[in-house]
């Protein structure tokens, strides 16, 4: 079997070491013997939808979302649009989830973003939303627990038509008011939660890697479970971190 990573952007959108998530990924495919392939797409790039299984997005700056956001919209966006259609998974953190929606309102300007989800990301008068978070998600018919970290300056607000990845328990989600965290449509998930996110969720990578590697060879596929102590310490402390603040 083989897992096709498409990493955009990572020269740009990778804050917070996001590019560990890729890392996380790929060793928790080799130690089950599955191949992974990741291919870099920047800007000027394009792609094939049909060729890829997971596409993954980190977190940036305003200054580099500023650059990749007319790229993405240019370049990427049609082949963004034929790939979720046809059930690749795409994972987005924080920047890169806001340029997922419809606009992200810098300082004093708004930029367009890909279109792919129903939300629009706003500036509201208040701190930067910063801390750790904790969110509950079902994304399986089980309610599960994700930990993590937050630092933007947006505010997320998700359209009618667009549903939350998780309920906020511990933090301030997607815009400090609505207890929404995140957004979820079929095989996409856009969050806030960085740190890199996956290490401390072992459970969420597992699932994103079983989808990914069902869209590329048909069928259900059962993951072999991992050795996880140390992935489940990590979740335990980022869990308590966030609740006990
Ligand atoms: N620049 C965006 C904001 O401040 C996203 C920041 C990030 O990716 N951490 O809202």
């Amino acid at each position: 079997m083989k897992l096709r990573l498409l990493s955009l952007y990572p020269d740009q959108m990778n804050i917070y070491a996001d590019r560990g998530n890729i890392i996380f990924f790929e060793q928790r495919c080799r130690w089950r013997g599955i191949d992974f392939e990741v291919t870099r797409c920047g800007t000027g790039d394009t792609f094939d939808p049909a060729g890829f299984d997971l596409i993954y997005m980190g977190g940036g700056q305003d200054r580099d979302q500023q650059i990749v956001a007319s790229d993405l919209v240019e370049t990427k966006r049609e082949s963004l649009v034929r790939a979720k259609e046809d059930g690749a998974v795409v994972l987005a953190v924080c920047g890169g989830y806001q340029l997922l929606g419809i606009s992200y309102q810098l300082a004093d300007d708004v930029i367009e973003g890909l279109g792919l989800v129903d939300l629009k990301t706003v500036r509201e008068p208040g701190p930067r939303l910063i801390g750790p978070v904790v969110i509950t998600v079902n994304l399986d018919g089980t309610d599960r627990t994700i930990a993590g970290f937050e630092n933007h300056g947006g505010r997320t607000y998700l359209g009618p038509e667009a549903k939350p990845f998780g309920k906020v328990e511990s933090g301030h989600g997607n815009n400090g008011n609505d207890g929404f965290e995140g957004v979820r449509e079929d095989n996409l998930v856009g969050t806030y939660l960085h740190g890199p996110l996956l290490p401390k969720n072992s459970w969420l990578a597992d699932h994103l890697i079983k989808l990914a590697l069902e869209h590329h060879h048909g069928g259900t596929i059962e993951l072999d479970p991992l050795d996880d102590r140390f992935e489940d310490a990590a979740h335990e402390t980022a869990r308590r971190v966030a609740l006990a603040g």
